[in-house]
């Protein structure tokens, strides 16, 4: 009998060794972290259960697979029960045993796990809910450390991070179009902003970025990226535009920041560079790029747009190489008989002989 207990406790412990593992190492990347991939790491773990993540977005709880919706499988009660009490609920439903646990991240219920066992087989409530908070422990440290405190965006060391997973995850440039759809970033300054500071104060001029963050969360995209880069200069990533859509987005954006009334400040402009994210770019490339772009936007008179692909074909970066150069060579290289490695490849490739 003792035998069989030790049995069953070491395949609990190894079991749970390696989802803590699975776990820390979703830490790594922002891709791994995510909720799909928990699931997965979870249903491996526990083979014998039928698991199901839902998200909380405001009031509503969604599954993560758009599979049943969560009151087909439990009751309003329970998921009420474990939302205010923020613990782990199990409750009975025919033959089905149902076991709720909240993701509770810096103290919100930002997920729920479901995790459904037949009267066959068993599970260790503490134990599964001890997995729970270990991925949820760790989203709550990322959000502290990768926020910035002041506006809430995401921070640097969130772009730093993201930024080379980001680029390699980018599809291989489609230049049969001469504007292809691609991510772009784009580096926002406000303009004058040492002399708000040096009018109205430096609270005045927190309340000015705390308000330009506002307008960035309400005029982008929840799929886009907003982050505070630093004082008074931000970063937005949007994905699949052409450059055109690209420069539309980012000058709409500009005018409503130049329409807005700050309180006792009046009105405010910011400068905007932007750039297409290539996979063939690193991050610090990237950067630099839209850095020489608001550099433009700033000498030319400030409250403006300039994007470096436009500025590079108007001749204005030195070593710049126009686009239809790439274009031509793209076309060129189709054309060889010979097979291209797979791009994944190519990129581990680049980035092996890059160290
Ligand atoms: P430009 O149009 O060329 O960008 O001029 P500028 O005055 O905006 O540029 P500059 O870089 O000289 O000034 C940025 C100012 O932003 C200086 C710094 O004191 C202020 N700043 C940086 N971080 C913060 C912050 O968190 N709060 C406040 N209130 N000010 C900040
Ligand atoms: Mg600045
Ligand atoms: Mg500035």
């Amino acid at each position: 009998m003792s035998t069989q207990r030790n049995t069953r406790q070491r395949r609990k412990t190894s079991r749970s060794t390696k989802l803590l593992g699975e776990i820390v190492k979703f830490a790594r990347s922002e891709a791994g972290r995510s909720p799909p991939r928990f699931l997965s790491a979870l249903r491996s773990a526990f083979p014998r259960l039928s698991i199901h993540l839902f998200e909380a977005k405001g009031r509503r709880l969604t599954s993560v697979e758009k599979s049943t919706p969560i009151n087909k499988l439990v009751t309003e009660n329970d998921i009420n029960a474990c939302l205010i009490d923020r613990k782990a609920i199990e409750s009975r439903s025919g033959a089905k045993t149902n076991l709720l646990v909240p993701v509770l991240v810096n103290g919100s219920a930002s997920m729920l796990v479901l995790a459904v066992r037949s009267s066959r087989s068993t599970i260790d409530v503490e134990e599964f809910a001890a997995l729970v908070n270990a991925y949820a422990n760790i989203l709550s440290l990322f959000q502290v450390s990768e926020r910035d405190a002041l506006t809430e965006l995401f921070n640097r060391r969130m772009l730093d991070r993201t930024l080379p997973d980001r680029m390699l995850g980018l599809s291989s440039p489609r230049r049969r179009s001469s504007d292809p759809a691609s991510a772009h970033l784009a580096l926002m300054d406000l303009d004058r902003f040492k002399k708000i500071n040096d009018t109205f104060g430096h609270l005045h001029g927190d309340e000015v970025l705390l308000q330009f963050s506002g307008l960035m969360k309400q005029n982008f995209r929840a799929s886009d990226l907003l982050v505070r880069y630093g004082g008074e200069e931000f970063v937005v990533i949007i994905n699949d535009a052409t450059m055109a859509n690209c420069e539309m987005v980012f000058n709409r954006f500009r005018e409503k920041v130049a329409e807005h009334w700050f309180p006792d400040i009046g009105h405010v402009t910011v400068s905007i560079g932007a750039v297409r994210i290539e996979r063939q770019s690193s991050p610090a490339e990237v950067l630099d790029q839209a850095d020489k772009s608001l550099y433009f936007a700033k000498r030319s008179g400030r409250n403006r747009v300039c994007i470096y692909e436009q500025l590079g074909n108007e001749g204005l970066i030195k070593g710049y190489t126009p686009e239809s150069d790439d274009a031509s060579a793209y076309k060129e290289k189709r054309k060889l008989p010979t097979r291209r490695k797979p791009l994944r490849q190519r990129a581990k490739s680049r980035a092996g002989s890059a160290h």
